[in-house]
């Protein structure tokens, strides 16, 4: 497989920057396009070419494309809070599908035939099933699942009738950090679950709201499936390689490991880990959250060579308090 160069949306956000560093560790070149609205230049990996702009600026998409003779596309960039797609749907709606659109249109334009897409296990809404597998039924229950499946359906319907395959990797909960501390996740004012648990064992907050306590659930509160953000990465790099040596087979796979814990079990974790007693206070459900999800993982481990690292929730939080620890000393 010849390696060339990849360009990377988003690629200064959290699971963009990781995903920077493991194409490198394996040989690829990168280039990022992002617009550094949630990401940070400083989380790009040295020695990845950097563009600070729009992914439907076609102009510029295709420039880059031409410079750096990009063989194929990784595509982060977008919005990704639950909450705030509803209150916002048609900035959701914009930047996760119109401009996906226009990203894609470049892409094809400027000749590149690989396109791998950041989807979400929010496209199955609340899944009848408690593993949930690539066939399970994708009906989302809020703005942000829905911008994202319309962009999946955008692909397969463009490669159908294009030279294009796709890889749609559609990702659980992501969380945890680069296990050798260079990069991890920087958003200011985070609402995912790790993160501001960590960002309260480090007296960032002063409690962490548990949202709903009474989930069909075994401690009623509820279960996701969360998975370390470099074995994440690598999944993308591995689904690359298939790409490219397998052309005409795309793929669309669920990223999780399979196993699920409770709020109540994550912040426990992060008690023993950091050694705290967080403040938990419970509140009500967030509109849009549904009780369990967890990925059915076996196709992921099957089609690609996959082997996770850190498939270990107090590994996923000591990397996630590390980085967050880090984050304090760079502001003090
Ligand atoms: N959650 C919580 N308190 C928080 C953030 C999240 O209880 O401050 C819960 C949320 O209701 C869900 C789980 O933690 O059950 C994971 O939520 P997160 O926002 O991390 O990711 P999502 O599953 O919404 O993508």
């Amino acid at each position: 497989m010849k390696k060339r160069t990849v360009l990377v949306t988003g690629g200064a956000g959290y699971i963009g920057s990781h995903t920077v560093l493991a194409l490198q560790d394996r040989g690829w070149s990168v280039a990022v396009l992002d617009d550094l609205s949630s990401g940070h230049r400083s989380a790009v990996a040295d020695g990845a070419a950097f563009y600070v702009g729009d992914i439907s600026d076609s102009r510029l998409v295709l420039d880059i494309l031409d410079r750096h003779k990009i063989s194929a596309v990784v595509h982060f960039a977008g919005s990704l809070s639950v909450p705030e797609s509803i209150e916002a749907p048609l900035k959701y709606y914009s930047n996760n599908t119109s401009k996906s659109r226009d990203l894609l249109a470049a892409t094809l334009e400027g000749g590149v035939g690989t396109f791998i897409f950041s989807s979400t296990a929010a496209t199955y809404g609340i899944p009848a099933d408690s593993l949930v597998s690539e066939r399970s039924i994708q009906q989302p229950i809020n703005p942000y699942g829905w911008s994202k499946l319309m962009t999946e359906r955008m692909l397969i319907d463009t490669a159908a009738v294009n030279p294009l395959t796709y890889g749609i990797l559609r990702y659980f909960n992501v969380a945890g950090a680069d296990p050798n501390g260079r990069i991890g996740q920087s958003t200011v004012g985070a609402t995912h679950l790790i993160k501001v648990a960590v960002e309260a064992a480090l007296g960032k907050r002063g409690h962490v709201k548990i949202f709903g306590a009474d989930f069909p659930t075994v401690d009623g509160t509820g279960i996701r499936d969360y998975i370390h953000v470099s074995d994440l990465a690598t999944a993308h790099v591995l689904a690359l390689e298939h790409l490219i040596v397998s052309p005409g087979s795309p793929l669309i796979l669920n990223c999780g490991y399979g196993h699920g814990y409770s709020v109540n079990e994550v912040l426990d974790t992060v008690d023993q880990v950091a050694g705290t007693k967080l403040s938990r206070v419970i509140a009500p459900r967030r509109p849009g959250d549904p009780p369990s999800l967890i990925s059915d993982s076996s196709l992921l481990r099957s089609k690609l060579p996959w082997k996770p690292l850190y498939a270990d929730l107090e590994l996923i939080v000591s990397h996630a308090l590390e980085w967050e620890r880090s984050l304090t000393d760079r502001l003090s």
